[in-house]
């Protein structure tokens, strides 16, 4: 299991998401932040952390923005299912298709930098 029941992740900063993502990016990820109209999220911007509607495991980590018919749009990515959310569009269709994580079983050892010591 990766989330204890009992802890808050609601918010966290820009740095965190990113490290919680860091390793694990779908492909669908990737090619949004290729576009000129993405933008990262920054280190200290507080951003929110929602569970996933998919695994209802992870949670939905902020990796950035991007710009889409003048609106700004939150781009988020679920650390566990990988599944991406633009704005409230849902993508879980290549959720899986992650360029360098292909075993859900290694768990462990990406959460360095991504935990306050809470014990
Ligand atoms: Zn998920």
């Amino acid at each position: 299991m990766s989330y204890d029941n009992n802890r808050e992740y609601d918010f966290e900063h820009g740095w965190q998401a990113l490290a919680g993502l860091a390793g694990r990016l779908s492909r669908r990820l990737q090619s949004v932040q290729g576009t000129n109209d993405y933008a990262p999220v920054r280190p200290w911007e507080v951003v929110p952390v929602e569970p996933c509607p998919f695994c209802a495991d992870g949670g939905m980590r902020t990796a950035g923005y991007v710009t889409r018919d003048h609106q700004l749009l939150p781009v988020r990515q679920c650390d566990t299912c990988h599944a991406v959310e633009i704005g409230t569009q849902l993508y879980m269709d290549d959720a899986t298709d992650v360029a360098d994580d292909d075993a859900d079983d290694e768990d462990d050892g990406w959460d360095e930098g991504n935990d306050d010591v809470a014990h």
